[in-house]
C-alpha cells in the first residue's frame, strides 16, 4: 500500500482521491528536525515551499519514490539529486494560472481606481473628509482601450491575456520563444460563447514603448532584473508596472526612482526582493497596490493543486 505524508497539507478533494485508490495519507505537521525520523517509512511526500528536501534528508529515505510540491517553484527541493538517486519530483505548475492572472487585475484597477489609497484613506480620516478623500481619489482611469504589455506568454501570460482581451485592452504579448503559430488564445469557452483571437507578436522594445500597463510573468530565478532603470526608460511616461512573478524580476530601486519622479504612474506588487519582509518604503509607498505573495492563495488553486497532484501521483503508481 501506498504510503503519503503531507506534511504542508493538503487540499481534502486530493485528499479524497488518493483514499479511494487505497492509498494512505497522514497530513501532519512534521518541524524539519523531525523529518529524518518520520519520513523513512513513506513512499511519497507532499511540501510546499516551507519545507526543506535536501541531500541529507534523501539520503536518510531510501524507500522515497516521489517528492511532490504542492504549488510552483522547487527552490526548497535538491531537485538533480533527488532524480540521481531515482526519486521523482514533481509540482503543479498549471494550477494556480487562473488566480495568479485575476490578482494582476486586481492590483491593475487598484491602481487605475485608487482604490488601495482610497480604502486607506477611508479607515484613516473617517466620514468628515468624505469630499477631500473624493477628491484625492477621483482621478480614475478605464483598462478598457489602453494597452497591455506581457512579458513572459506562458501559462499565466496567456490567462492574463484572455482577461485583458476581454476589458478591451490591446494585449502585447512578447516571450524569448513564442512563434507565429503559437499565439492563439481561447478567450472564452462558456455555455453558448466561444470565441477565440489571434494575437500578434511584439519585439520587447515595442511592448516596453507602448504598454499602459506592463506585467512580467518570466520564471525569474535571480541575478539582472527583467526591469531596471535602462527598460524602464524606454517605458511611456505613466506607465504602470506589475510584478506577480518572482522578487528581483523588477529592480526595487528603479522601482521607486521611477514613481517618486513621476516616470511611472503606479505599481502593483505581490512578491519582492525581500521575503517575508519587504522594504518599508515599498509597503508605505502610495503609488503602490502591495499583496504578500498570495497569487496561488485561492479556494479553486488549492483545490486544483490538491487534484493535479493526486493524478500525478496516481500515475506515477499506474492507477
Ligand atoms: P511558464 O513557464 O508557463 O511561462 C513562462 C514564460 O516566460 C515561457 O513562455 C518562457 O519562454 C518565457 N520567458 C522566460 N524568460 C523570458 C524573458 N527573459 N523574456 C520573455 N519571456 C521569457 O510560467 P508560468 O506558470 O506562467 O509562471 C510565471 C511566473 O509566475 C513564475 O516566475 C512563477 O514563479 C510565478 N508564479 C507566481 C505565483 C504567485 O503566487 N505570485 C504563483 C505561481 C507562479
Amino acid at each position: 500500500m501506498v504510503k503519503i505524508l503531507a506534511t504542508d497539507g493538503l487540499h481534502q478533494d486530493g485528499i479524497t482521491l488518493l483514499h479511494e485508490a487505497g492509498y494512505t495519507v497522514d497530513v501532519k505537521k512534521v518541524e524539519a528536525d523531525q523529518l529524518p525520523n518520520v519520513m523513512p517509512d513513506y513512499d511519497v511526500v507532499i511540501v510546499r515551499s516551507a519545507t526543506e528536501i535536501r541531500q541529507a534528508l534523501i539520503d536518510q529515505c531510501p524507500n522515497l519514490k516521489i517528492i511532490a510540491r504542492a504549488g510552483v517553484g522547487l527552490s526548497n527541493i535538491d531537485v538533480e539529486y533527488a532524480r540521481e538517486k531515482g526519486i521523482t519530483v514533481m509540482d503543479t505548475p498549471a494550477a494556480s494560472s487562473k488566480s495568479v492572472a485575476e490578482l494582476v487585475f486586481a492590483h491593475m484597477f487598484s491602481i487605475s481606481r485608487n482604490l488601495h489609497l482610497a480604502h486607506r484613506e477611508m479607515k484613516q480620516r473617517g466620514g468628515s473628509e468624505f469630499k477631500e478623500m473624493k477628491e484625492a481619489c477621483s482621478h480614475g482611469l478605464q483598462l478598457n482601450n489602453r494597452t497591455l504589455g506581457i512579458v513572459g506568454f506562458g501559462r499565466i501570460g496567456r490567462e492574463v491575456a484572455r482577461i485583458g482581451v476581454g476589458l478591451g485592452m490591446k494585449v502585447m504579448p512578447v516571450d524569448l520563444v513564442v512563434d507565429e503559430a503559437d499565439i492563439g488564445i481561447n478567450v472564452y469557452n462558456s455555455g453558448n460563447v466561444r470565441l477565440s483571437v489571434r494575437l500578434d507578436t511584439y519585439e520587447w522594445e515595442e511592448v516596453l514603448a507602448n504598454s499602459d500597463y506592463l506585467t512580467i510573468h518570466v520564471p525569474f530565478k535571480g541575478g539582472k532584473a527583467i526591469i531596471g532603470a535602462e527598460e524602464i526608460a524606454q517605458m511611456k511616461d505613466g506607465a504602470v508596472l506589475i510584478n506577480t512573478a518572482r522578487g528581483g524580476a523588477i529592480d526595487e530601486d528603479a522601482l521607486l526612482d521611477a514613481l517618486n519622479s513621476g516616470k511611472l504612474s503606479g505599481a502593483g506588487l505581490d512578491v519582492y526582493e525581500n521575503e517575508p519582509m519587504p522594504r518599508q518604503e515599498l509597503m508605505e509607498h502610495p503609488k503602490i497596490s502591495c499583496s504578500p505573495h498570495i497569487g496561488a492563495s485561492t479556494l479553486e488553486a488549492r483545490a486544483n493543486i490538491g487534484l493535479e497532484l493526486a493524478d500525478k501521483i496516481l500515475a506515477f503508481f499506474g492507477d
